[in-house]
Formats: structure tokens, C-alpha cells, sequence
């Protein structure tokens, strides 16, 4: 068995805050696409690590396909927001199309809703292709972040559309969500970028609708205006 490293403070003391918000807030000194990617690569890669080196003792029920967390609401800030779109615009048309079609059927019945309300739903992901998420690779940090000790608990939840269901998620999990989240979108502040985080269908779709978004989201261009944004 590994060793247990001792779980950092939580909350986290004002002094990792600073300094987690200080290393975001240097990768976009100007924000470049290059640099946004970059901004957005650390954030997940910073969960990643940092996870990694906590492993709970307790084994996370998380396997692939196991898909009934994506069954919830789920928000991205704008550069994370950015980084899906240039993902999907690497896709071949047709799963482009397809990934289209599915935002636009979800975002009827989606728009505006509370995350309780999204749960009420019981609406799959758009993004879920075959019970696998289409874009694993650059899925933003809630999605990254949340995992479980229990899938039987995750299921009575999407089955019984109940969002007061207790989800056991492992405590380093949510501790490192709420610190990035929090240093990302003070960082975007701290550079007088949006550091909005928006609900990821309506989000995505008015991303992928906007030509050029990267440049006009970065000057300061209304492309998200509207979208329901985290409190
Ligand atoms: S969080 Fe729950 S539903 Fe999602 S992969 Fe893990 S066990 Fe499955
Ligand atoms: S973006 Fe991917 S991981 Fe997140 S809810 Fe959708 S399908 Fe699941």
C-alpha cells in the first residue's frame, strides 16, 4: 500500500491561495489562445497531481462508462469553455454535427436551470458518446474532480433524479475543486478577463456558434452574455 501523505488544510490557508492564484495569474500575462490553453492545461494537470498524491483509503468506484455522474449540471469558466471548442473543431464533420444536434435538442430543456433542477431532469450529458465522455481529454475541473466510493450511490441518485443524495466523493477531490476553481477564476479577474463560470451546454453552444472566440472572448466581448453562471 502507499503511504498516506497527510491531507492538506482545508480550507486552504489564505497563503496557498495566493500563491495558487499568483502561479495561474503569471501564465496569462497576455491572454493569448496559447496561453489560455496553457492556463487551462495547468489547472487540470495541478488536480491531477495533487489527487495523485493523496490516494484515499478507500477504493473510488469510478470505471469507465460508469456514466450516471453525467447526468448533472455542470459549469466551465470561458477558457475552459475555449479549449472544448478547438478540441471539437479538430473532429471529423459528422461527429461535429452529431455533438451540434445534441447540444441544440439539450439546451431547450437545459437553459437557466439550478443544478437541482438539472438533476430533476435526468438528462444525459450532450457530450456523453456511448457512455463515454467525447471530450475526456480537456472535460472541465468539476467533471475531472468528481468521483466516488460508491456507484450504486451514484446510480439511486440519476435514477431517482434526487440531488440531495449523498454522493461519497473523496475529500481531496473536493477540497482541490473549490482551490483551483477559486485561483482560476481570480486569476482571469486579477487580468481583467471574465472569470465567470458558466453552465457547460448553454456555455459550449454559444462558444462553438461564435467565430474567432478566443480573440473576442479576450477582448472583452459579450460571447457569454446571458449564459447562468455559478454564484
Ligand atoms: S462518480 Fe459515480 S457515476 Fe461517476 S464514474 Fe464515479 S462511480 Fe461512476
Ligand atoms: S463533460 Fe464529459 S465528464 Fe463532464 S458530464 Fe459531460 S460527459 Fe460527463
Amino acid at each position: 500500500m502507499r503511504p498516506q501523505k497527510p491531507l492538506p488544510t482545508d480550507p486552504p490557508t489564505p497563503g496557498e491561495v495566493a500563491r495558487q492564484t499568483a502561479r495561474f495569474r503569471a501564465l496569462i500575462a497576455k491572454p493569448t489562445r496559447e496561453r489560455l490553453r496553457s492556463l487551462v492545461a495547468a489547472c487540470h494537470r495541478q488536480l491531477e497531481q495533487t489527487v495523485e498524491a493523496h490516494p484515499p483509503r478507500q477504493t473510488v468506484a469510478c470505471r469507465m462508462g460508469c456514466d450516471h455522474c453525467c447526468h448533472l449540471y455542470v459549469s466551465a469558466t470561458a477558457p475552459e469553455l475555449l479549449a472544448i471548442a478547438e478540441h471539437v473543431a479538430a473532429w471529423p464533420p459528422e461527429r461535429r454535427d452529431a455533438l451540434r444536434s445534441r447540444l441544440a435538442d439539450a439546451l431547450p430543456a437545459t437553459r437557466g436551470l439550478s443544478p437541482v433542477e438539472r438533476v430533476g431532469l435526468g438528462l444525459p450529458c450532450p457530450m456523453l458518446e456511448g457512455g463515454l465522455c467525447g471530450i475526456y481529454p480537456v472535460r472541465p475541473l468539476g467533471c475531472r474532480a468528481y468521483a466516488s466510493f460508491d456507484a450504486a450511490a451514484c446510480e439511486r441518485s440519476t435514477r431517482e433524479r434526487d440531488a440531495r443524495a449523498q454522493i461519497p466523493v473523496p475529500k481531496i477531490n473536493m477540497r482541490s475543486r473549490r482551490l483551483l476553481s477559486h485561483c482560476l477564476r481570480a486569476a482571469l479577474a486579477d487580468r481583467g478577463l471574465d472569470g465567470n463560470s458558466y453552465e457547460l451546454i448553454e456555455g459550449l453552444s454559444r462558444v462553438l456558434e461564435t467565430p474567432d472566440a478566443d480573440a473576442r472572448w479576450a477582448a472583452g466581448e459579450g460571447v457569454l452574455a446571458g449564459v447562468r453562471t455559478d454564484s
